[in-house]
C-alpha cells in the first residue's frame, strides 16, 4: 500500500538538499536513544526512519547513545539496544555517547560564558520555576542574571570541581525572560549532580542538560539530518540558537509524529513500571511492546521493517491500530512458516477398523506458499489420535461440518473418517470419540469419491510430544491506557496470558529451533519459547490466524 505513495516530506527535504549540494550532498542521520530502558516498537519506528533514509540517499547513520542522566542510565540498557538494532537489521556507522563529548561540551559552555551569554545561578529550583512566568505571562531576571563574566567562569569551574552541592547552582543561557517560548526564557544548561556515571564514572558532577547535549552532539558529529519527534519542535530554536552562538556545525532538526499503538503504552517510563512490579515477567515479556518482547513473541525484522514503512512519515499525531502490526507479521509468516499440527485442547479418536499395531508414516507439506521449496516431513498416522474437543459435538448445529455422530470429516494429510459412536464419563463429558476411516480416501491418492466439507487437524497418540502453549492477548483493556483516568496500570487486561500446560504436538516439533517459525495448522503462528528445555517444550503464539484488522477495513 506505501508503495503508491509518493516521496514523504522528509524523502523531499534530503532530495532537494542532495540537489542544492547542501554539506556536499552528504546524508547523515543518527538515532539518539537513551540508554535507560529498553527500545519499543516505537523505536523501531524511528529506527527504520533514520536509517532507512540515509540508506536510500546513500549516506550513513551513527548510533549515538543520549547518555546525560546518570542516574538512569545502565550498561545493560547500552547492550540491548545495540542487540534490538542489529536484529533489525541494521549496521551503524559508528558508535558514540554523548559522555564522549563531555569536555567538549564544558568547552562550549565556557566560550558562552565568554561571550557573555551564559551565568550561573545560584536561584532554588523552586525560585528559578517561580521566576519563569507563564505562557502568557513573562518570567523575571534572576538576580544572578548580570554577573560579571569572570564571576561566572570561576563559579562554573567550581562548580565543575565538586565544590557545592547538587542543586546548589546551575548554569543558564541568557536569552531571553519574555519568549513567548518557554524554552528560550534562560534554558538550564549544566546541573551539579554528584553520581556516578555508566561510562565516565566518578570523572564528572555536573551533567549537561538534553537541550545543550543534543543539538552539539549532532553538530559534533556533523549530522546532517536529525530527526526526531514532533514534542521537541518546540526545542527547534534552541537547538539552532546553541548552534548559532557557537558557529558550529549547523545540523538541522527535523520533526515527525512519534508512532501511538493502541492497547499499549510506549515510554519507557511506564514499560519499566511494569518489569518493576512485575506485572510482566521482564523486558522480553512476549506482551511487551518492546523490541525484545516482540521478538520473543516471534516477530520477524522484515514484519516490523515492514510496518514501519506502512505507518510512514506523518506530521501531526495518530493512533495505530495494532492490528496493522499483527497484519505485517502475519503475512511474513505466511510466507515462511513451516505448518503443524498441535491440538491444544486433546480428546481422543479412535479408528475402530484402523489395523493395530504400529500404524503408518504419512507425508506432510511444510508449507503450501512456497513453491517447490517448502519440502514434506514425515507424519506417523496410527489407530488412536488427538483431535481438538471442539472438533467433536454431540448435538451438532446446522452447518457443522467436523465430526458428530454420523458425520465424516477429512484428517489432515490422512483419511476421511465417519464418527460412529462416542464415549462418556460418569459426569457426561466426552472422553473418547469413535470413528471408522475409509481406506480408499488417503490424501494425495483418493479414490473414494467422497466428498466432505471439513477437514481437521490431529497428532497420533503415541507419538505425540506435550507441550505447554502460552496464547497472549492485548496487555491493556482500554484503547488508550495513559490517558484513562487513575493509573495506566489499572487498566490492565487480566486475560492477556492463557496457558495450556498439555497440548499435543506432532513429534517433527521435539526438533524445533529458536529461530523457527510455525503456523499452528487451524490455530495461529507460533515460536519456540526461550523458557523451552529439552524436557519441556513451550510454545508463544506470536498471532492467530484471522485477520482482525483487514476486516475491520473492509467493513
Ligand atoms: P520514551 O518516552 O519511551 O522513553 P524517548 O523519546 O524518551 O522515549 P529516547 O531514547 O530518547 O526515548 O528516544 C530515541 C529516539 O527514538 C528519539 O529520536 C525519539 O524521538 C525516538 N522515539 C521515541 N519514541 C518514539 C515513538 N513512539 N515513535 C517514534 N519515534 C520515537
Ligand atoms: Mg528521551
Amino acid at each position: 500500500m506505501s508503495t503508491e505513495k509518493g516521496p514523504n516530506f522528509l524523502e523531499e527535504i534530503i532530495e532537494e538538499d542532495i540537489k542544492s549540494g547542501k554539506h556536499g550532498g552528504r546524508v547523515l542521520t543518527r538515532f539518539p536513544p537513551e540508554p535507560n530502558g529498553y527500545l519499543h516498537i516505537g523505536h523501531a519506528k524511528s529506527i527504520c526512519l533514520n536509517f532507512g533514509l540515509a540508506k536510500q540517499f546513500g549516506g550513513q547513520t551513527n548510533l549515538r547513545f543520549d547518555d546525560t542522566n546518570p542516574e538512569k542510565e545502565e550498561t545493560e540498557y547500552v547492550e540491548s539496544i545495540k542487540r534490538d538494532i542489529q536484529w533489525l537489521g541494521f549496521t551503524w556507522a559508528n558508535e558514540f555517547y554523548a559522555s564522549d563529548y563531555f569536555e567538549q561540551l564544558y568547552g562550549f559552555a565556557l566560550e558562552l560564558i565568554r561571550k557573555g551569554v551564559a551565568y550561573v545561578d545560584d536561584s532554588t529550583a523552586e525560585e528559578i520555576a517561580a521566576m519563569k512566568g507563564t505562557p502568557t505571562e513573562p518570567g523575571k531576571h534572576s538576580p544572578f542574571r548580570d554577573r560579571s563574566i569572570a564571576e561566572n567562569l570561576d563559579l562554573f569551574e567550581r562548580m565543575r570541581t565538586g565544590e557545592f552541592r547538587d542543586g546548589e547552582r546551575v548554569l543558564r543561557a541568557k536569552i531571553d525572560m519574555a519568549s513567548p517560548n518557554m524554552h528560550l526564557r534562560d534554558p538550564l544548561m549544566y546541573r551539579i549532580k554528584h553520581t556516578a556515571h555508566h561510562r565516565t564514572g566518578d570523572a564528572w558532577c555536573i551533567y549537561p542538560m538534553y537541550d545543550f547535549a543534543h543539538g552539539q552532539s549532532d553538530s559534533i558529529e556533523r549530522i546532517t539530518h536529525s530527526i526526531c519527534t514532533l514534542e521537541f519542535a518546540v526545542h527547534r530554536p534552541l537547538y539552532e540558537w546553541f548552534i548559532q552562538q557557537l558557529e558550529i556545525f549547523p545540523s538541522q532538526q527535523y520533526e515527525f509524529a512519534r508512532l501511538n499503538l493502541n492497547y499499549t503504552v510506549m515510554s519507557k517510563r511506564r514499560l519499566l513500571q511494569l518489569v518493576k512490579e512485575k506485572i510482566v515477567t521482564g523486558w522480553d515479556d512476549p506482551r511487551m511492546p518492546t523490541i525484545s518482547g516482540i521478538r520473543r513473541r516471534g516477530y520477524t525484522p522484515d514484519s516490523i521493517r515492514r510496518f514501519a514503512e506502512m505507518v510512514g512519515v506523518a506530521r501531526r499525531e495518530n493512533v495505530i491500530d495494532v492490528g496493522m502490526l499483527e497484519f505485517c507479521v502475519r503475512e511474513h509468516l505466511n510466507r515462511i512458516a513451516t505448518r503443524v499440527m498441535v491440538v491444544l485442547d486433546p480428546i481422543k479418536l479412535v479408528i475402530t477398523n484402523y489395523p493395530e499395531g504400529d500404524g503408518e508414516v504419512l507425508q506432510a507439506e511444510n508449507n503450501p506458499e512456497v513453491e517447490n521449496a517448502g519440502g514434506t516431513r514425515e507424519m506417523p498416522f496410527s489407530k488412536e489420535l488427538w483431535i481438538e474437543r471442539d472438533d467433536f459435538k454431540i448435538i451438532p448445529e446446522k452447518k457443522y461440518f467436523r465430526l458428530a455422530p454420523g458425520l465424516m470429516v477429512r484428517l489432515k494429510h490422512a483419511y476421511i473418517v465417519k464418527c460412529e459412536d462416542y464415549v462418556v464419563d460418569e459426569k457426561g463429558n466426552v472422553t473418547e470419540v469413535r470413528c471408522t476411516y475409509v481406506p480408499e480416501s488417503k490424501s494425495g491418492q483418493d479414490t473414494s469419491g467422497i466428498n466432505v466439507k471439513g477437514t481437521i487437524h490431529w497428532v497420533s497418540t503415541r507419538e505425540a510430544v506435550p507441550c505447554e502453549v502460552r496464547l497472549y492477548d492485548r496487555l491493556f483493556s482500554v484503547e488508550d491506557p495513559s490517558s484513562e483516568e487513575g493509573d495506566f496500570k489499572d487498566y490492565m487486561n487480566p486475560n492477556s496470558l492463557e496457558v495450556i500446560p498439555a497440548a499435543m504436538a506432532e513429534p517433527s516439533l521435539r526438533h524445533a529451533g529458536k529461530d523457527d517459525k510455525f503456523q499452528f495448522i487451524r490455530k495461529g503462528y507460533f515460536c519456540l519459547d526461550a523458557d523451552s528445555s529439552a524436557e519441556r517444550l513451550v510454545f508463544n503464539r506470536t498471532v492467530p490466524l484471522k485477520d482482525s484488522w483487514a476486516k475491520q477495513k473492509e467493513g
